[in-house]
């Protein structure tokens, strides 16, 4: 069943590695929140059906600077034109130094049951280096905050590999989250992405990417401690506790289908991939003009769909050989018997009931592996 993504696209203050489309001036909310229901209004005028949808899921940007009335009235407009599930998984994500219990209570009124809070490091240091907004201290009270509003449900960020970042650092941060036991972590490595400020900083010199071997030992280090703590890792960068996986991006991981409204916003219907403007001005000025602001789209050809098989699969729980061989009128494991055979020597991947997946120990290199992988396909159409 598909989900629905909302872009926010606000933030009190940009944070120097961040490529997400967001912006700082925030006289534009209210006209903001306007166009969004239009556009939702205009995107469902063209369909012939009101859809069912099992996840729903505010990212940005912040939006926790939403408030719960501000949020209600999308909702409202949301159910006007789809379904929800019984059993919806409602995320909103929340930057720690912008929430407050009261807020949180009125999103949980509102049917949010999950929410998904940008810790991103318990170190002062390293949150002044990626020009967060919040404490070590507001991060860990968001999370006892959205406890006492009710919530169940509630995941952390985490970003690893900071420039300098040891073990020691990283162990710090976990430690002191694992107290608050929240059901889902993502633990991302930080990514240098072209055209941000941490980008050039690099460029010019003036700060240093951890060595790859740093890296590595920083990812196991998180792996095996989460996995020690019991938590699942059912994506590379992902990890649950009791089960609590993230429905909605799980969905994305499976190749489902998704609605997706907001500037920037991309989704995924009927086999074509979807993207809107990455533009304030142009999404206003389309939208105000009834045309919806989507700034491009593709139909997904056989063999791209096959390789985001391969490469969603590998990161997730595995390939389903006979699924896959069947759907693509291809063998996957003939295509690329000697890599299969080397990888899974390397104990980098292994084979069984029917699943290729990658070993915890391959899941380091999961994207050079998927590089290859993919590559192996030949002329495969
Ligand atoms: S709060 Fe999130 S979306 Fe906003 S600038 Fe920072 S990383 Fe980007």
């Amino acid at each position: 069943m598909p989900g629905i993504y909302i872009h926010f696209p606000f933030c009190i203050k940009k944070c120097c590695y961040c490529d997400f489309f967001s912006i700082t001036d925030m006289k534009n909310t209210g006209k903001f929140n306007k166009s969004l229901i239009n556009e939702i209004g205009l995107y469902t005028d063209k369909l012939d059906s009101k859809p069912y949808v099992s996840t729903l899921f505010f990212g940005g940007g912040t939006p926790s600077l939403m408030k719960p009335e501000e949020l209600e009235l999308i909702i409202n407009e949301l159910k006007k034109h789809f379904n929800f599930t019984d059993a919806l998984e409602f995320t909103v994500e929340c930057n720690p130094g912008t929430i407050e219990k009261s807020k949180l209570e009125g999103y949980e009124q509102l049917g949010v049951n999950r929410l998904s809070i940008g810790i991103q490091s318990l170190i002062p240091k390293e949150l002044e280096f990626l020009d967060r907004i919040h404490s070590p201290e507001e991060a860990l009270k968001a999370i006892e905050t959205g406890r006492e509003a009710g919530f169940d449900n509630i995941s952390t960020d985490i970003i690893f590999s900071i420039p300098g970042q040891k073990v020691k650092d990283i162990q710090y941060t976990l430690e002191n989250l694992l107290k608050y036991k929240p059901n889902h972590i993502s633990a991302y490595n930080l990514t240098f992405e072209k055209g941000t400020p941490l980008y050039n900083s690099m460029q010019s010199g003036k700060v240093r990417k951890n060595d790859d071997e740093v890296d590595a030992e920083i990812f196991e280090y998180v792996s095996d401690t989460l996995t020690d703590a019991a938590y699942e890792q059912y994506e590379v960068s992902n990890f649950t506790l009791d089960g609590m996986k993230c429905r909605h991006n799980l969905n994305y991981w499976n190749g489902g289908e998704y609605f997706a409204f907001g500037p920037s916003a991309h989704g995924y219907i009927n086999g074509t991939r979807y993207w809107n403007h990455r533009n304030l001005k142009k999404y206003f000025d389309l939208v105000e003009k009834d045309s919806l602001p989507v700034e491009g789209s593709e139909v997904l050809t056989k063999r791209q769909l096959l390789e985001e098989k391969i490469m969603l699969g590998l990161r997730c729980e595995g390939l389903n050989i006979e699924e896959i061989n069947k759907e693509f009128q291809i063998d996957l494991i003939a295509v690329n018997q000697e890599l299969i055979s080397l990888l899974t020597k390397d104990k980098l991947m292994e084979n069984g009931n029917q699943k290729l997946r990658l070993t915890r120990k391959g899941y380091l290199l999961s994207d050079e592996i998927i590089t290859k992988m993919c590559a192996g396909l030949g002329s495969v159409e």
